[in-house]
């Protein structure tokens, strides 16, 4: 028989278990068979490896679809079927007339072949056996239901917006993979990473989503602005006290490098777990790349805090203070926390450090108090600050 494989996949092996299949259907299942083939991935799949396969619910092979396809078909069958694999181009007469077939099946138009019946299924186990099933196992078999399973719409767009806006701000581009994969990267702490993972996903609890909450409805709007809240108000443009004195403080810090920010939205400000200046500055270091992530990252995190501080955690005793005095403080207060887990990750444990301490060295220069009088590798030293100009002072004469 000469046939065209049917379906997407157009590769050897396809065309290897689609024979197989069609071998299977040709013979009456009463009748003992048996089929040479010259695809050691086929015969050795459909006997050594299948045991494997079915147990851990095809999880980890290639071409899944396919083989289960024959392995029903095959085990539909009464006689017995014996696979037997044969050397190709080796002078074994069957080989070399299918092969023959094949050839003159490509010159040809396409013959036209019937679809082969669906396959008898109830033979095949498609689950996963519990005695195979290892964490590593159900962690696959979670996601692929997943990828089955429709994608979140705000995700989507969120994340196409982000990686847009890498392209259009930052002039890096970033994959949808790349911008989850860069908030798990070591610069960022694990609250913030909990913080971008939920922004990313559009998933935060700002603005519209209070307005069905009995109760809560007064939430959604901003009180001091008066406009319906969302992230890019609280990051990038509320009134209240915080953002406008963060990234205030922030560009003061980063003009000490001669970092300067380009215009902001709340796109490319969620770049920054994997921010880097390369596409708008040849001359920005990784060392200046690495200080962007932080401080863009850990001033997006505080404006939020502040804000939940003052929106949510309207109770607290004492009440939050925030004047600008205040949340300079705080700033300074986070960034000297996070120099000190720099520090801390650059300790070798069990003869290994998680940081290089050049790379942090590098990271902090120019931004340190008294700078001048530190030690060259201050690394191990404790009370490293960074140092950091006042808020101008705001409404006053
Ligand atoms: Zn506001």
């Amino acid at each position: 028989m000469s046939l065209a494989v049917p379906g997407k996949i157009q590769t050897n092996q396809a065309a290897e278990l689609f024979a197989i299949a069609a071998a299977v259907e040709a013979v009456p299942p009463f009748a003992p068979l048996t089929i040479l083939s010259d695809s050691k991935y086929a015969v050795d799949g459909l006997t050594l490896h299948l045991p494997k396969w079915e147990a851990d619910g095809w999880l980890n092979t290639d071409n899944a679809d396919l083989m289960q396809d024959v392995v029903a078909r095959m085990r539909a069958r009464s006689a017995t079927t014996k696979l037997r694999w044969v050397k190709g181009h080796s002078g074994v007469h069957g080989n070399e007339q299918a092969d023959k077939l094949a050839a003159a099946a490509v010159t040809r138009p396409a013959p036209c072949a019937q679809p082969l019946p669906p396959p008898p299924m109830q033979f095949v186990n498609t689950g996963v056996e519990m005695r195979s099933l290892t964490q590593r196992l159900a962690y696959k078999l979670v996601r692929k239901q997943n990828h089955m399973g429709y994608e979140r719409q705000a995700t989507q767009r969120q994340i196409s917006q982000i990686a847009e806006a890498a392209m259009m701000t930052w002039n890096i581009p970033k994959s949808c993979a790349s911008l989850w994969t860069s908030i798990r990267g070591i610069d960022m702490r694990r609250e913030i990473r909990d913080f971008w993972w939920k922004a990313q996903h559009d998933a935060l609890k700002v603005g519209r989503y209070w307005s069905n909450i009995p109760g809560y409805e007064d939430r959604e709007v901003c009180s001091k602005c008066n406009v319906r809240e969302d992230l890019s108000h609280i990051i990038l443009t509320c009134q209240e006290q915080g953002q406008g004195t963060i990234w205030e403080l922030t560009n003061a810090l980063l003009a000490k490098r001669r970092i300067h920010l380009p215009q902001l939205d709340l796109a490319s400000v969620l770049v920054a777990p994997g921010v880097s200046l390369k596409g708008i500055n040849e001359a920005g270091t990784s060392a200046d790349d690495r200080l962007l992530r932080i401080l863009m990252t850990e001033a997006v995190h505080l404006i939020w805090r502040i804000r939940c501080e003052r929106v949510v955690d309207t109770e607290a005793d004492p009440p939050h203070c925030h004047t600008p005095e205040v949340i300079a403080k705080r700033w300074r207060k986070a960034l000297n926390a996070r120099l000190a887990i720099d520090q801390q990750l650059t300790r070798p444990v069990k003869g290994r450090a998680y940081l290089d301490r050049t790379a942090v060295l590098k990271t902090w220069r120019g931004l340190l108090e008294d700078e001048a009088s530190l030690p060259e590798d201050w690394i191990f030293r404790r009370r490293v600050l960074v140092g950091m100009p006042l808020p101008p002072p705001r409404g006053i004469g």
